[in-house]
């Protein structure tokens, strides 16, 4: 299994090594795996003034999968924009053809106190977000802001799927579901938009490939309360580009901590790039304290949706919930005090419980 590791900025490499020692410890019962590093961000900047150089994109093409670390920091936000690192990740989505974002929300029992919901509401939660990533309102065409014959600025985007994207990233939502508790919530605006009636219709068609899989419709504003409500009502969630957005960005809070929660961006054929949801954390880089755990699970699902290795994927999360209740904690997921571990003793004690 060949694997690109694009570790980037900040803390990109710091939680990324401690990745590859997990990958490198299921290496010794018998998975081989290959590493081929190559820089990405601003790492990519300073060493060939692009953010993503020709040749990363050669080593992420050519991989079964990528690991991805974190790009970006206060040293190049005042680059122009296409040389900014943040730039580097878009490029690499749009020329790998990333099309499908997946994003679950765990919560591990001992981290429910965490959440800013109440620890009754969110013990248990299990939920995947499946986002579509390139199409929607934020690539649709025309756009702009114009001047009206009456002197003021309207300014306007075009929201918009074919019936082909929406197919596709239906697929990966009942796929993803049937490794799953075979449940998908489609979260849409079809009493409003045209654009989602379509989505609506068009799900509902490729739910009838799946009848394993049960399928439910939710109106988006009813969506967002009841992720707040009875976030553990749902399995999967598969919602177009905008609302994807916002309702994974609210699902990701319901586990109250950053440094937990890894995603995927698939393309048509199961490739995928992994990377923890958050940045590169450069107010505490270099100093060996973040949590290396989003990380470590971006692998697991990098063996789960890639690499066709669930057993391997499942021994990373239970090694990962095995040190949770042996009470480490990184300071960012430590109640007040609580006592703390660094980024590599972290590491390693997932590689024991393994
Ligand atoms: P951030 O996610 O990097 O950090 C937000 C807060 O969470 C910080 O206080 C940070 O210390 C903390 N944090 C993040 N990850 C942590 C971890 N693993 N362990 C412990 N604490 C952690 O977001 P930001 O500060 O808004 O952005 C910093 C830089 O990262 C910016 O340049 C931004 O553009 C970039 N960024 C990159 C990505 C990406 O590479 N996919 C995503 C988001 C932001």
């Amino acid at each position: 299994m060949r694997i690109a590791v694009l570790a980037g900025d900040g803390i990109g490499p710091e939680i990324v090594a401690e990745a590859l020692k997990v990958l490198e410890r299921l290496g010794r019962d018998g998975l081989k795996f290959e590493f081929e590093h190559a820089p990405v961000g601003g790492a990519a900047v300073d060493a060939h003034g692009d953010p993503l150089p020709a040749a990363t994109l050669e080593v992420a093409r050519r991989a079964d999968a990528v690991l991805f670390g974190a790009v970006g920091g206060p040293k190049y936000d005042a680059l122009p924009r296409p040389q900014r690192p943040e730039q580097g990740l878009l490029r690499l989505r749009k020329d790998l053809g990333l099309f499908a974002n997946l994003r679950p929300a765990v919560i591990y029992p001992e981290l429910a106190a965490a959440s800013t919901l109440k620890p009754e509401v969110v013990a248990g939660l299990d939920l995947l977000i499946v986002r579509e990533l390139t199409g929607d309102i934020y690539f649709g065409q025309p756009r702009g802001i114009r001047r009206l014959d009456n002197g003021e600025r309207e300014g306007f985007d075009t929201m918009r799927y074919s019936e082909s994207e929406i197919r596709r990233i239906a697929h990966v939502a009942f796929r993803a579901a049937r490794k799953r508790q075979r449940r998908v919530c489609s979260v849409d605006k079809a009493n409003v938009l045209e654009t989602t009636q379509l989505w609506r219709e068009v799900v509902t068609e490729v739910g009838r490939e799946y009848p394993d899989v049960e399928l439910t419709h939710m109106y988006v504003d009813n969506a967002a309360m009841q992720l707040l409500k009875q976030p553990k009502q749902f399995d999967v969630i598969v919602t177009g580009n905008m609302f994807g957005d916002i309702l994974s960005d609210e699902a990701s809070m319901l586990t109250g901590s950053i440094g937990m929660l890894p995603s995927a961006s698939l393309d048509a054929n199961g490739k995928g790039l992994y990377e923890p949801i958050h940045g590169s954390a450069p107010d505490i880089a270099g100093r060996g304290v973040a949590n290396p755990l989003a990380t470590i699970l971006s692998a697991a699902m990098m063996l789960r949706y890639s690499l066709n290795q669930e057993a391997a994927a499942r021994r990373i999360e239970a090694a990962i919930s095995k040190v949770l209740a042996q009470g480490l904690r990184t300071a960012d997921i430590a109640l007040p005090g609580e006592a703390k571990v660094g980024t590599k003793e972290m590491g390693d004690a997932v590689v024991s419980a393994l």
